[in-house]
């Protein structure tokens, strides 16, 4: 454990600046700091939760009186990967009034007339809120890509469009959280068995997922891509090692509570005379016991 408070998580789990980036470096089921076993990683996320609970509570407060600070946690991954996951484990350690968490499926017809981003900018967190994105605008240089939805010079341009896009929020106070959730073929593979062994998860298995491990090879390629190109200090990209999930859970948790920290958010100072309301308040306590003695 020592290890994982000496360290700053966000630096071992970044991806370099300046691309470009081979995924086939990384190892899914690598712990590089932190707990060591199912049941410490366990632990530790649950031993996280009180302070990301007040640190949330602080944002909030502060947005009561003007702070346009927030966070947006992004969640981007193959299928099985555990966004769903992430979203069950980490996000209960807060106030859900103060999260705002969306997934993106299939763009519908309407979002598919509009441009790729608008369907995103109706979901962003407000002032003082998490958000959380289960995928996000990267699907349109992910699927959209790999799968040949829209023809090359379309979807080569979106990189651009996204680090504005980003760049933007970052300027309007949105702390940007990317996290890769990286597993492997063969985790996956462990992992869509499951569900079809468990009738209780054959609703979440979808046959056109064993299709998708087809391109496996070009998914590695769009995700190398798209975390190489779009992964600016105020947007950085983390690559989460994904086969453990306890680990997941844990390193997702400690990413939000290095960025949170560094947000250091405040309560306001309250904007009336606290000892004239308490004053006013115990008068009026003395008042109702004379009443009813
Ligand atoms: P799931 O996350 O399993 O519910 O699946 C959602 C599906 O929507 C995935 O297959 C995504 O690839 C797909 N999807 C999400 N965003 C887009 C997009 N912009 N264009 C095309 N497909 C998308
Ligand atoms: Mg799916």
């Amino acid at each position: 454990m020592a290890k994982s408070e000496a360290t700053d998580l966000r630096e071992l789990l970044r991806v370099p600046p300046g691309g470009p980036l081979d995924l086939g470096t990384y190892d899914p089921r690598a712990t590089p700091a932190g707990p060591r076993n199912k049941a410490a990683g366990r632990a530790a996320v649950t031993a996280l939760g009180p302070e990301l609970a007040g640190l949330q509570e602080r944002l909030f407060a502060a947005a009561t009186a003007g702070d346009r600070r927030r966070l947006l946690l992004v969640l981007q991954g193959m299928d099985t990967s555990g966004k769903g996951g992430t979203v069950k484990h980490v996000v209960k350690l807060f106030d859900p009034s103060g999260c705002r968490i969306r997934s993106f499926k299939s763009p519908t017809d309407e979002e598919r007339r509009h441009h790729f981003l608008w369907r995103i900018g109706k979901q962003l967190p407000q002032s003082g809120e998490i958000g959380v994105f289960d995928r996000s605008h990267y699907e349109d240089v992910l699927v959209v890509r790999v799968r040949g939805l829209v023809p090359r010079e379309v979807w080569s341009r979106r990189y651009d469009e996204i680090n504005r896009f980003e760049e933007s929020l970052a300027a309007d106070g949105v702390t940007l959280v990317k996290c890769f959730l990286h597993i492997s073929r063969e985790e996956q593979r462990r992992r869509l068995l499951a569900r079809l062994d468990n009738p209780a998860k054959r609703w979440k298995f979808d046959p056109v997922d064993i299709d998708e491990r087809r391109y496996w090879a070009a998914y590695r390629e769009a995700y190398a891509e798209a975390l190489a190109l779009c992964n600016p200090d105020h947007a950085p990209w983390y690559i989460v090692p994904g086969d453990r999930k306890w680990y997941r859970d844990w390193a997702v948790s400690r990413l939000l509570l290095e960025h949170l920290t560094e947000l250091d958010p405040r309560y306001p100072p309250p904007s009336y005379d606290v000892d004239g309301c308490r004053a006013r308040l115990l008068g009026e306590r003395v008042k109702g016991r004379r009443r009813a003695g």
